[in-house]
């Protein structure tokens, strides 16, 4: 389905992409559901019939759109970002700042802070409107900072009172002569955060891609979630320059993207920005599986070469990455043999993951999505990770969807009884696996399982944590969690809403 760009808001991944955020079975059923759900993809039309969600009684913390799009419109240098909104959905800078600070010092950016202003909305506000207030921001964003670019969040307060953003934005862009971009993504509009991506790459693609530069041959675009570069020295070889877009992007990066030959995602969670760029600005997107394991990661060169004309040595590349790699799996896979492993990540990365894991020789019988698109932007079938990982690599018999709840997570574990657990979202996952008694290995930036030293790398991040199987022990031992008995030992996720037989 076409993405429409002229429009300020971006369509929610529910309208989309018929997200669900709760759901518990196998694999094998989920993709095949998914695959029914949007027929069109495996030859079967049943008109785009939507997949059956799970719900339960109660809703522990969580994360909303307008925390991942400012987070990610934060981390854009040179921007200031304004949240309209009460001072409470600010919290979420206390983390970005931290992150920023981070990503600055692995890139060699200035080491500061990250240009964040609340508008502060209080109950007078609501009753009267916050748009002066917003004017008055803006003016002060400006003078304080003179950024090339500021963002205007938009939350569930604003939302409510129907404060007319967009005119704010153009008469105060008009008077101030600097680029302002709304980002509509109050919490309420979406049931999954991950629909904030979307925003932000909404708002990039409306005005922060060029439309005057001119094609760069040897540039492609890859568009991740952050971390390290892992990507220039499998594309280098190629005769590929990386124009790393997201997770921390400056402007001149993510104006020139117009300018690449090819865009490729490192998470389908992101496909939005590489649909937008094919649609609108005419940069093809590659479609092949994500470079997880060997075989998908020779596919992903393999069609980045064919994409950018640049077959000559992809497969001498191929083969001398293979080799280089071979000991040193070799021998992380003969030390992983017997051990059972579970993931818990969001959708296209955990099932990336997963293959990881099966590439490694890891026993995986359990994961944990924290949402499900039962299909990307693109509509194309490369990119149904979920039904790549079934086909290729076998079923996920415990297989459950739900946005991070604490509760869920303990007794998906509970049931699969794992010796590690590889986790993205350490804030709950993480500390719920060690205070459990089991090591973990939280993944921050997801970069890092990616091609073929992707294995490498987190095989050997799984044998670091193993040994620490007496210290998780401990921490289990002087643990407590505020579930009653019964929901200790519960070992089905969603056995509150389960209606007896
Ligand atoms: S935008 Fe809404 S859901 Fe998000 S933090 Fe603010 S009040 Fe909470």
């Amino acid at each position: 389905m076409a993405l429409n760009l002229k429009v300020p808001q971006a369509e929610t991944r529910e309208q989309r992409l018929g997200t669900i955020i709760q759901w518990d079975g196998a694999a094998s059923q989920l993709a095949r559901d998914s695959a029914f759900t949007h027929g069109c993809q495996k030859g079967c039309d049943n008109g785009g019939r939507r997949l059956c969600e799970a719900s339960t009684p109660f809703s522990q913390a969580s994360m909303c759109a307008e925390q991942i799009a400012v987070t990610n419109a934060t981390i854009i240098q040179e921007s200031v970002v304004i949240q309209h909104s009460p001072i409470g959905c600010a919290a979420s800078q206390t983390f970005t700042c931290r992150y920023y600070r981070d990503l600055a010092e692995r890139r060699g950016w200035k080491l500061e802070d990250p240009k964040a202003i609340c508008t502060n909305l209080i109950e007078q506000d609501m009753v009267f409107g916050g748009i002066r207030k917003l004017e008055e921001t803006i003016r002060e964003a400006w003078e304080r900072h003179h950024p090339k670019v500021i963002f205007i969040a938009a939350s569930c307060a604003s939302g409510i009172i129907g404060d007319d953003i967009e005119s704010a934005a153009r008469s105060l862009e008009a008077e101030l002569g600097v680029v302002i971009v709304p980002l509509y993504c109050e919490g309420f509009r979406s049931k999954h955060w991950s629909s904030g991506w979307d925003v932000i790459e909404h708002g990039i693609l409306r005005r922060l891609v060029s439309r005057e530069g001119k094609k760069q041959p040897d540039l492609i675009n890859v568009i991740h979630l952050g971390g390290p570069d892992v990507f220039s020295p499998l594309l280098a070889p190629l005769g590929l320059k990386t124009n790393l877009v997201m997770g921390g992007s400056t402007l001149d990066t993510l104006a020139q993207m117009s300018e690449a030959q090819a865009t490729v995602t490192m998470c389908f969670v992101l496909s939005y920005l590489a649909t937008g760029l094919e649609q609108d600005y005419g940069v093809p997107e590659v479609k092949a599986p994500l470079p997880y394991g060997l075989a998908e990661t020779d596919r992903w060169l393999r069609e980045i070469a064919s994409v950018t004309g640049r077959q000559g040595n992809v497969e001498a590349v191929i083969a001398a990455e293979r080799e280089r790699i071979a000991p040193e799996l070799e021998r992380i896979r003969k030390a992983l043999a017997g051990k059972k492993g579970f993931v818990a990540a969001g959708a296209a990365f955990a099932h990336g993951l997963l293959v990881v894991l099966r590439e490694l020789g890891v026993e995986v019988d359990s994961a944990f999505s924290y949402h499900h698109d039962p299909a990307s932007d693109s509509g194309d079938p490369t990119q149904d990770t979920l039904s790549n990982l079934v086909d290729g690599w076998g079923d996920i018999p415990n297989y459950t969807v739900s946005p991070d709840q604490h509760f869920q997570a303990h007794a998906a574990l509970q049931r699969s009884k794992p010796d590690f657990v590889v986790c993205r979202h350490s804030g709950t996952f993480a500390s719920l696996a060690a205070r459990m008694g089991i090591p973990v290995l939280p993944i921050f930036y997801s970069n890092d399982g990616i091609g073929y030293q992707g294995l490498i790398t987190i095989g050997r991040a799984i044998l670091r944590v193993l040994p620490r199987r007496r210290f998780y022990e401990d921490v289990s031992a002087h643990s407590r969690f505020p579930y009653q008995k019964w929901w200790l030992e519960e070992t089905d996720p969603f056995a509150p809403i389960i209606e007896p037989a």
